[in-house]
């Protein structure tokens, strides 16, 4: 029989209703899924239940939660086919993740899923995520750190959530789902990447609380605003740009930006835009931000682009390579522009 660990760190999915709204509270996720019959039907995997303590609200979670998730399914790695994150949908991109890069050579499913209504509730999405994610863990070796929601499996590091209230709460623009739960469950295997060749063994780097940051732009965005943000101990920053990474040429605001590269900031440009990716060659507006020293974030979800930096950051790298790193593909997070460097060993 599969075995499969449940790593339950809180989110609606296990919470209660309370006079201030909903929130999580201990024990209550396993006494509700010790009552789900379809969890003990033949060909449903065997499950562990390890539950955080506390149990969170996503928008909680930090950086040291991610570290928390990822030694646990270290701890764990040895001892079962398939893991499962039960995770509030809030941060559940972020936390995927990050999860993508800092977890490397598990080569085992990994699924984040979690529910827009908690399993408590009568008309819930929690049943079909969570005996679905039980059984694309254990019987779908995807070996990927992937979140499974509505229907729909997906490479972690390309999804984010883009409903508040819908069932279909999450949504991977720019990548293929890597699977679909209709009547049945299929893999898209072409598209599942395979174990990362020359890491044979788990490992787990710890991101470190870097200093970085998300700022969207917009028309009139005051250039000694952004140069607050940018100020030191700023040492990363996701800078949502528009279209296919064009910004304002206010002289006064590339200057700011520019200077801030100077000194080392990493600066990476993604587009506001939902679908498509950056091209600053495009335009002059976008040529302006690469010559200030925008490195380009392609097509990657801004959730991924700060775990990237989060986890660059924490490797220790110099600037010059944590910007080389930035627009490859490390995880599969990101659509790589063929390029004439010669390809070299992913950190
Ligand atoms: N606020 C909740 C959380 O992210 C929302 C959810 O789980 O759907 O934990």
């Amino acid at each position: 029989m599969k075995r499969v660990y449940i790593a339950n760190t809180g989110g609606t999915i296990g919470m209660k209703w309370s006079p201030r709204g909903y929130c999580p509270e201990a024990g209550f996720l396993e006494s509700q899924m010790a009552k789900m019959p379809e969890l003990k039907a033949p060909g449903m995997p065997e499950f562990v239940i390890e539950e955080f303590d506390p149990l969170l609200d996503s928008s909680n979670m930090t950086p040291r939660d991610w570290i928390a998730i990822g030694r646990r399914l270290m701890a764990h790695r040895d001892d079962f086919d398939g893991f499962i994150v039960v995770h509030g949908t809030d941060t559940m991109a972020y936390s995927a993740s990050a999860l993508s890069f800092a977890l490397r050579g598990l080569a085992k499913p990994v699924i984040f899923t979690g529910s827009q209504i908690p399993l408590v509730e009568v008309r819930s999405d929690a049943r079909t995520n969570l005996v679905t994610a039980l059984q694309l863990a254990a019987g779908s070796p995807v070996p990927e750190i992937c979140l499974f929601f509505g229907n729909q499996l997906f490479r972690g590091n390309r999804a984010t959530k883009v409903s508040a209230g819908g069932f279909g709460a999450f949504e991977s623009p720019n990548f293929p789902a890597l699977g679909t739960a209709g009547v049945d469950l299929q893999v898209h295997w072409d598209l599942v990447l395979p174990p990362e060749q020359g890491v044979p063994q788990p490992r787990f780097t710890e991101v470190r609380p870097a200093k970085v940051v998300a700022l969207k732009l917009f028309p009139g965005m005051p250039p000694e605003i952004l140069a607050n943000a940018l100020r030191p101990p700023t040492e990363g920053v996701v800078l949502e740009t528009y279209g296919v990474g064009n910004g304002p040429g206010d002289a006064e605001l590339l200057r700011v930006l520019e200077e801030a590269a100077d000194r080392g900031v990493v600066i990476v440009n993604c587009t506001q835009c939902l679908y498509g990716r950056v091209d600053m060659e495009d335009y002059a507006t976008g040529s302006a931000l690469g010559r200030a020293g925008l490195t380009s974030g392609s097509d990657m979800t801004t959730e991924a682009a700060l775990a990237k930096l989060f986890y660059l950051l924490s490797l220790g790298l110099g600037v010059d390579e944590v910007r080389r790193q930035m627009p490859r593909s490390l995880r599969g997070e990101l659509t790589e522009v063929a390029t004439s460097e010669p390809a070299s060993t992913s950190p």
